[in-house]
């Protein structure tokens, strides 16, 4: 597979690429990270729960903040994926091979690699008990174990049925593989006859919370470039009331979806797939008058949908082995930590990075990066008997793929405490405007500093 074709003439793809690499150069997304201090000479054990994005960087980060760091970092997985190019495989523009590292490559010098999964949490007892029966105890753990995604919440799927029957879904390494071949097929069948589209979302908190429209953009691009766009019908079905958290993205989205002709509905939940029908069922709530209280209620009623193209986004919910134990998971099975701090503010030696913690915002590679930074220094802080001097700001970000070839680079932070967004722009640009600089970023330059975050270098 080679990299998608554009349509600006040289000229202007020059033009724009010089204008790119001078803001990449200052774009602190990329800005090299500062020298380092002297090591520090705290003592105690420490272990890691995921050799993910966060896991590694928070790990690399502590071996160059300590003198002698004791880490030892438990996954059980050899072929690290980078995600982020997931919605550049289901585009064609990478191939499946691209995303794959071997993660021998990035466990910290002088690290213990413990190829298990943890399998249970003893937060009292200060141990981790792994898949074969072994018990670990640690001084200080980090918890960067990730997401857990659970295609079976919703009725009539499960994880092996992705790429079956018009069904994609780019969350998952083989569905984004799958959702290229889907892509090519429905662009195929309009060619010939009407087709329908539906890119669903989810409930549950998710990870990079604008790749459901990622792949809908490039999906309403592909099949345009084919010339039977008046073909296709494409909708964006989403179970809340707003395109987007973050109001002047929303707004920018939504001009988008007006401008390319793609629809969209509200508050339409997916529940159930019949995959041989190929219909998809959506909750959707109601007023229905309640003729005993003489009121109305809300009701939720099933309206079902055709499809040629399905993509699903299945319910996430932190890793298992946080989620199962209430000491340390949320309702919705996250890790509590303190939203600045990232530091459990029941135990005070856990701290936690990556898509697992329950902050409302920061579930991307790029929070990541802002993570390992602050957990590692407050981990420090805390193994010298100070309190945690870092915060994290809820920076967050998701560069929104608007076509081959452009992409808005939206980022943003926590709210501020009556409410108001925070946008955290990383260049004096307009961040609501799709631009060419961002997609070369996106698909030639974060990789490289993807890798070197998790060396701690980026
Ligand atoms: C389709 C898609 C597009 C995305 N696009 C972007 C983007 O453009 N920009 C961006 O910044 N981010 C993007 N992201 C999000 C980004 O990939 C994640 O936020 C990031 O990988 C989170 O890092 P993490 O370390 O928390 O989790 P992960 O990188 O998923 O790592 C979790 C690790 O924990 C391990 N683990 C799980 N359970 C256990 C256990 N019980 N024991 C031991 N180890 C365990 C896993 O094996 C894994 O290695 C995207 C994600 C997806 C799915």
């Amino acid at each position: 597979m080679t990299t998608c074709k554009t349509a600006l003439s040289r000229r202007e793809a020059l033009k724009l690429a010089g204008a790119a690499s001078a803001a990449l150069a200052l774009n602190p997304l990329i800005a090299p990270s500062k020298a380092q201090a002297a090591p520090i000479e705290a003592k105690g054990k420490i272990v890691v729960i995921g050799a993910g994005a966060a896991g590694l960087s928070t790990a690399a980060k502590l071996r160059d903040l300590l003198k002698d760091p004791d880490i030892t970092i438990i996954d059980d997985t050899q072929t690290h994926l980078y995600q982020p190019a997931f919605s550049l495989i289901a585009g064609g523009v990478v191939s499946a091979d691209y995303p794959k590292l071997d993660n021998a490559d990035y466990i910290p010098e002088g690290a213990k690699w413990i190829k298990q999964k943890a399998i249970a949490i003893d937060p009292d007892g200060k141990s981790v008990t792994t898949a074969n029966g072994e018990t670990i105890g640690y001084d200080f753990l980090v918890i960067a174990a990730g997401i857990d995604l659970n295609y079976d919440a919703i009725e009539g799927l499960n994880r092996s049925m992705l790429g079956k029957n018009g069904i994609a879904s780019i969350y998952a390494y083989e569905g984004a593989i799958a959702a290229w071949d889907q892509l090519r097929e429905l662009a195929k069948l309009s060619e010939s006859r009407k087709v329908s589209a539906l890119f669903c979302e989810t409930t549950t908190p998710l990870k990079c919370g604008g790749a459901p429209k990622k792949i809908a953009f490039l999906a309403q691009d592909y099949i345009r470039r084919g010339g039977k766009r008046d073909n296709a019908s494409l909708t964006q079905m989403m179970p809340g009331g707003a395109w987007f958290g973050v109001k002047v993205y929303a707004d920018a989205i939504e001009k988008l979806y007006s401008k390319r002709e793609m629809s969209s509905e509200f508050k339409h939940k997916l529940v159930k797939i019949d995959a041989n029908r190929r219909e998809a069922a959506f909750a959707v709530p109601k007023l229905v008058m309640d003729e005993e209280l003489g009121i109305e209620v809300e009701k939720s009623e099933l309206v079902v949908k055709p499809y040629d193209f399905i993509h699903v986004v299945p319910n996430q919910s932190g890793a298992s082995v946080v989620a199962q134990n209430p000491k340390l998971a949320n309702p919705t099975g996250f890790l509590k930590v303190n939203i600045e701090t990232l530091q459990s503010e029941t135990y005070p030696e856990i701290f936690g990075a990556g898509d697992i913690v329950a902050t409302p915002f920061g579930k991307t590679g790029g929070s990541a990066r802002k993570h390992y930074g602050v957990v590692a220094q407050n981990l420090v802080d805390v193994m010298q008997g100070k309190e945690p001097s870092q915060k994290y700001n809820g920076y967050t970000v998701c560069p929104l793929i608007t076509n081959y070839g452009s992409v808005m680079m939206l980022e943003f932070g926590y709210k501020g405490a009556d409410g108001t967004d925070t946008l955290l722009p990383s260049a004096p640009l307009d961040p609501t405007q799709e631009r060419w600089m961002w997609w070369l970023l996106k698909v030639h330059a974060l990789m490289p500093m993807y890798k070197a975050m998790l060396k701690a270098s980026a």
